[in-house]
């Protein structure tokens, strides 16, 4: 389904009446059949999670994206689905990446909530949290009626925050005061409590702490004006003399190594997004191809049209092809840093590819958002940037291969 403007509604009934026959034999996207790996009960509710992300959330992404809006009444339905705690229900790993993708095909911005919300929210406390923490947060989390924020990284310190984190924590009287700065925080503005990593002045340890948003000393603004992830409210964060309980330290995560196994699920999930951008740029692309006409006839009659669609439906399988063996890997306990890097980084780097081709397939058209594709076009360069970035990622690959690492 492609968002089209009026005049276009109009020549797209005109020509389906006529093309009723063609249309109905234009098959589906999946043509190497990866969906089809799911077991029949996941098969069926990825189905139908599928029909409503289209139907429901694709249509309206558009607008909430333009405003930077974050669309609050759809949290209730995404719960009503499970997306909200894919992490913890005992769903395969196929099918939470599968979540990730298809959701990431309708809007990127939402796949970016959903995949944050279960790898570094749900599934840090799940994994390292007390159970008190587990107890108290969890139901709120898995009903998405409650969010977390993931707060790592900082004004001065990207690529390199795991040496350079410079927010601190201190133990003063049974309770921790955090000081510093986060920037770049998804729902920093929304969330009810950020996880944040600081360094406890005792043992110059990183280390995770739930930090409430309503607690004195915690501010978050919005940052605006991106070119992607629109939707999603990244917020710069300061922590200035924030006093939260002992308690609210993550018990296993009181070392930043601890987090390292979660840190590559949540990178290897950027690979998941970059499959499902690229399945919606083709979704978009055919069909404008098939129905703007130029020369008197549909663009996808043009050779170097159909090539365009050719190699966006390769790299989008190809990207795919990757995470089904990425998570067939993490089904063994195979799956290591230097996978989920190549994943992030080849998927990413297809993904600018794809959405380049389909911004140029649609022309002048392809610019504006009202098109859809350009919303694309920006969500792509966020994929190749947050989690590490695409460099990064290739020099984890490349130090991997060759023993010599090129960081510095
Ligand atoms: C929309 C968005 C959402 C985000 N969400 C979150 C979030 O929820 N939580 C969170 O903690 N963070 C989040 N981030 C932060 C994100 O992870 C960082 O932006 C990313 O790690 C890169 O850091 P940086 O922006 O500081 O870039 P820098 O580290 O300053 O890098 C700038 C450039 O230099 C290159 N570079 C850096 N070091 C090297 C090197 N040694 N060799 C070669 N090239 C190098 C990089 O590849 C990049 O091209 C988000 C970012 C964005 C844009």
């Amino acid at each position: 389904m492609t968002l089209l403007r009026p005049e276009w509604r109009r020549k797209r009934a005109q020509m389906q009446d006529q093309q009723s026959t063609a249309k109905a034999a234009i098959p589906d996207v999946d043509l190497m059949g990866m969906i089809g790996l799911l077991p029949a009960d996941e098969h069926e509710r990825f189905l139908r999670v599928r029909e409503f992300l289209q139907r429901r959330v694709r249509p309206e992404s558009i607008g909430f994206w333009n405003r930077e809006e974050f669309p609050f009444e759809l949290l209730p339905e995404l719960a009503e689905l499970g997306l909200g705690e894919l992490q913890v229900d005992g769903s395969s790993l196929l099918f939470k990446g599968l979540m990730y993708f298809e959701v990431a095909r309708a809007d990127v911005s939402l796949s970016a909530l959903v995949g944050i919300h279960n790898e570094l929210i749900v599934g840090m406390i799940d994994r390292l949290g007390s159970a008190a923490q587990r107890e108290r947060w969890l139901p709120g989390l898995r009903s998405f009626r409650e969010l977390g924020a993931f707060a790592l990284t900082e004004p001065d310190h990207g690529s390199d925050i795991a040496g350079g984190l410079e927010t601190t924590a201190e133990l003063v009287d049974g309770e921790w005061v955090i000081n510093g700065a986060k920037r770049w925080i998804g729902s920093g503005t929304i969330a009810d409590f950020a996880l944040v990593w600081a360094r406890d002045v005792a043992d110059q340890r990183i280390k995770g702490f739930i930090v409430e948003t309503d607690r004195p000393g915690y501010s978050a603004t919005k940052i605006e004006h991106k070119m992607g992830l629109r939707i999603m409210q990244n917020a710069h964060i300061v922590l200035d003399q924030v006093r939260i309980p002992e308690a609210n330290l993550l018990p296993g995560a009181s070392d930043f190594a601890a987090a390292n196994e979660l840190l590559r699920d949540s990178r290897a999930w950027v690979g998941w997004q970059a499959a499902g951008i690229q399945f919606g740029t083709f979704d978009i692309a055919r069909d404008y191809a098939l129905e703007r006409i130029q020369f008197g006839r549909p663009l996808a009659k043009f050779q170097l049209i159909q090539l365009s669609l050719s190699e966006i439906l390769g790299n989008a399988s190809a990207s795919l092809a990757l995470m089904l063996q990425f998570a067939r890997m993490q089904e063994q306990g195979d799956a290591q840093m230097v996978q989920a890097a190549m994943a992030k980084a080849t998927t990413t780097r297809l993904a600018r590819e794809s959405v380049a081709k389909g911004r140029a397939l649609l022309g002048g058209n392809g610019v504006t958002s009202d098109y859809e594709m350009a919303k694309l076009f920006g969500d792509a360069e966020i994929l190749y940037s947050y989690e590490g970035t695409y460099e990064i990622n290739s020099l984890i690959v490349a130090r991997a291969m060759t023993g010599v690492g090129a960081f510095v």
